[in-house]
């Protein structure tokens, strides 16, 4: 599929990448998420059904698998 960005050339790869939600001032992180990332711009795009399982594990309050440290820059 060729990249939605307007002037971009590219085209979207299937790529598993790491993804985070910001929810109620806490940081979700996921791995492995299955996205369309364009070669060019990494662009990202994630499928409906993508969202709603992400949606789906916030909602349940999925146990997480670890935990990440998080840094703040400044
Ligand atoms: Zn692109």
């Amino acid at each position: 599929m060729n990249c939605s960005v307007q002037g971009c050339p590219g085209h979207y790869e299937v790529k598993l990448i790491i993804h985070t939600v910001t929810r109620g001032g806490e940081v979700l992180v996921f791995e492995k998420v299955p996205a369309e990332v364009c070669n060019m711009c990494s662009d990202t795009v994630l499928a409906p059904q993508t969202v709603r399982h992400l949606e789906e594990l916030i909602r349940q309050k999925a146990k997480p698998e670890k935990y990440a440290p998080l840094y703040k820059y400044a």
